[in-house]
């Protein structure tokens, strides 16, 4: 068996492109343009990457993007300050925190600052607690943008066998709560879990998010398996090149697999896309409209092949 590779790069693009066509109706029936203020503490050049990225991607869509750089000394009293007046800013729907702060920074003090109504990238308790409970939330970017991968090669999720390996609070463990909530029977993975490779081999799904390059061998897998390999990790090559590998031993794995995302160009897309994703979600919301017809469902559970099916529900919007 040879695994067929999950596009990222292709399905964020066409989920880019239902969020541009959301703005753009936004914009036209409801006259609004949502905004995104991204908040980046420091020179850190894998964030400064990052937060080009997303204010990039923010402006192709059509939101009103705002970017904020404050120097690494900044006081924690005053990065505070920014988020009060982009808390009250009436144009700024979704506000992003880039991590990580510096040390002399309270991360969680930070992060519990942004109104849960603007948290778009879903680290607020509040909506942690909301997720939890299986009620409406801003979920995490990575692992909505997971379960869409997932949703793009099997649609109903009932009844599969899961493993999530690594159980951050950005990835592992929201991600468990919706597959769990997508009818999965969810194993959680992490560093002390014994007899891995054995529990991973009885999976219909391995997600590998550990940050251990190459963690998963090919003979971990149960044959016909779907594999989502969220890693990011340095690897130096034979001739000294420094290049991306993922938590899952790629080529081996693709022996045993049905599906595999790659690394780059996998998984790391969908982040950014579910970003956008959510800053129209919060932009909605915080207006009092539901605006989208199984607007939930669209993002979270159904196919991308079947987004196009997707349309605003304008009676409602108005
Ligand atoms: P983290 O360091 O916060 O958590 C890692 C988790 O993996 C922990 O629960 C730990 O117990 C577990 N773990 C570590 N080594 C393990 C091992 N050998 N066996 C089993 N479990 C193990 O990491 P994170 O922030 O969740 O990120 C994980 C990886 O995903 C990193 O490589 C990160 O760069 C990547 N990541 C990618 C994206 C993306 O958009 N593609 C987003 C977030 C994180």
């Amino acid at each position: 068996m040879k695994a067929i590779k999950i596009d990222g790069r292709s399905i964020a693009e066409a989920l880019r492109a239902s969020v541009a066509r959301d703005v753009a109706l936004l914009r036209d029936e409801c006259k609004f343009t949502p905004g995104l203020a991204v908040v980046l503490v420091g020179k850190d050049p894998a964030s400064s990457v990052y937060v080009k990225t997303k204010a990039r991607q923010a402006q192709a869509v059509g939101f009103k993007s705002q970017q904020f750089q404050l120097p690494s000394d900044v006081d924690e009293a005053e990065l505070l300050a920014v988020i009060e007046e982009l808390n009250a800013d009436e144009s700024i729907d979704g506000i992003l925190v880039q991590l990580p702060l510096p040390g002399h920074i309270n991360r969680w003090r930070v992060l519990e600052a942004i109104s849960p109504a603007k948290d778009v990238d879903g680290f607020h308790p509040y909506n942690v607690g909301r997720l939890a409970a299986g009620r409406p939330a801003l979920a995490p970017c990575t692992p909505l943008g997971i379960v869409h991968l997932i949703n793009t090669v099997v649609s109903d999720l009932n009844g599969l066998d899961v493993v999530v390996i690594g159980r951050s609070n950005i990835v592992g463990k929201p991600l468990a709560l919706l597959l769990g909530d997508a009818g999965c029977t969810v194993t959680g993975a992490q560093l002390q879990t014994r007899n891995l490779p054995s529990i991973c081999r009885k999976a219909d799904i391995v997600v590998a998010a550990a940050g251990c390059a190459e963690l998963v061998r090919g003979n971990w897998l149960k044959p016909g398996a779907i594999v989502i390999d969220v890693g990011i990790n340095r690897a130096i090559d034979s001739i000294g090149n420094i290049r991306l590998v993922g938590d899952v031993a790629f080529a081996e794995a693709s022996e045993r697999a049905s599906y595999i995302t790659p690394v780059p160009g996998g998984v790391g897309p969908m982040t950014v896309a579910y970003l956008l994703a959510n800053t129209v979600k919060a932009a909605v919301s915080r207006r009092g409209l539901s605006l989208v017809r199984n607007f939930e469902s669209s993002y979270i559970s159904q196919s991308c092949s079947r987004e196009h099916d997707r349309a605003l529900d304008l009676e409602r919007l108005t």
